[in-house]
């Protein structure tokens, strides 16, 4: 028999969530009370994604739950907000028990892995679509911005970058599984820095998650305020199945342009360095330095021999 939207919730969702003493209030009723702690600000962030746009069509459902949280926490993450709780708007095609099994797994692995608590939501009929919503908290005044970043501050980017777009590309579909497996896995289930964004409150200047490509993503940055960079490209970090597979050139157009690695990208003063170092450590994240601020308006990407490198910023656009 085919599952009620209650049945749902009761089998799927109101089950699997922890529970937070901050929550007075979690799924069941017509809104969720939760409380934010005196002296914070509740910073909220929300992301939809559509099957086919934002994720293969074909992705697993384990993996559509994680990444539906994912993407969101890591925009938490580039506020410097530390995670609490969740909502969850979820638009099925059909009710599938083994579907909706497997996506509150993902999901939950997750949300139990940041602490989140999921605290509401709703379910319609319709083609697949996931919108989930992220609260978190921060010290007042202490977010962080992309409005922020001066000149002479230095730039840092986590992890490596260009692996998620790498998965997509058609020409490396043949090569070694165990290469392509990682960078499938950086592209299905990315993993948001939570724990180093809430670290960079002190100490980073401006920040932001790479979402749609570090070239789009820094020139955010720059342009919210009013700076520009110098980008050295040997330095930007690149994973081992991407310096495996692609020309050292190749490898850097796909770091440089590719989406959907949600690293964060961050600035911070050039005497914060050792700050970053020793995040960089309790966090057991790579940080990577890979230029400098400038007042100079606009991005400047050198190459090793010292001539820039032009480049299209692009970015995926919806519209
Ligand atoms: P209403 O009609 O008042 O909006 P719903 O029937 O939509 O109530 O939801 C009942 C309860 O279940 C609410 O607390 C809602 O937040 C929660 N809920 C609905 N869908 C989800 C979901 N996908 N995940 C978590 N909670 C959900
Ligand atoms: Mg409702």
């Amino acid at each position: 028999m085919a599952l009620s939207e209650f049945e749902i919730i009761e089998r799927f969702f109101h089950r699997g969530a922890i529970s937070r003493r901050d929550v007075a209030l979690g799924i069941g009723d017509d809104g969720a009370v939760v409380r934010v702690a005196d002296g914070c600000d509740l910073v909220i962030s929300t992301d939809m994604l559509i099957s086919g746009v934002h994720f293969p069509a074909d992705a697993e459902p384990n993996d559509i739950g994680f990444r539906a949280l994912a993407v969101n926490l890591s925009d938490l993450a580039a506020m410097g907000a530390e995670p609490a709780w969740a909502t969850l708007v979820l638009c099925l095609p059909e009710a599938s028990e083994p579907w909706l099994s497997a996506f509150a797994r993902g999901f939950f692995s997750l949300a139990d892995e940041a602490s989140v608590q999921l605290v509401g939501g709703d379910i319609t009929r319709g083609p697949l679509a996931i919108t989930v919503s992220v609260y978190g908290s921060v010290p007042r005044g202490k977010a962080l911005l992309r409005s922020e970043a001066r000149p002479g501050d230095l730039i840092f980017v986590t992890g490596t970058l260009g692996d998620a777009a790498a998965a997509l590309e058609p020409d490396l579909r043949t090569a070694p599984a165990t290469y392509t497996q990682v960078l499938r896995q950086r592209l299905l289930r990315p993993t948001p820095r939570f724990i180093v964004g809430v670290g960079l409150r002190d100490v980073a200047s401006s920040a932001i998650d790479i979402s749609d490509g570090l070239a789009s993503d820094l020139g955010h940055i720059v342009e919210a305020s009013g700076v520009g960079a110098r980008i050295e490209v040997a330095s930007l970090p690149l994973s081992e199945p991407l310096c495996r597979l692609l020309m050292r050139q190749r490898a850097w157009e796909f770091a440089l342009s590719g989406g959907d690695d949600y690293e964060l990208c961050f600035t911070a003063p050039a005497g914060q360095g050792g700050l970053v170092a020793s995040l960089a450590r309790s966090s057991d994240c790579p940080i990577t330095q890979i230029g400098v601020i400038e007042s100079k308006l606009g991005l400047r990407w050198i190459m090793p021999d010292g001539s820039l490198l032009a480049i299209a910023r692009s970015g995926y656009r919806h519209f």
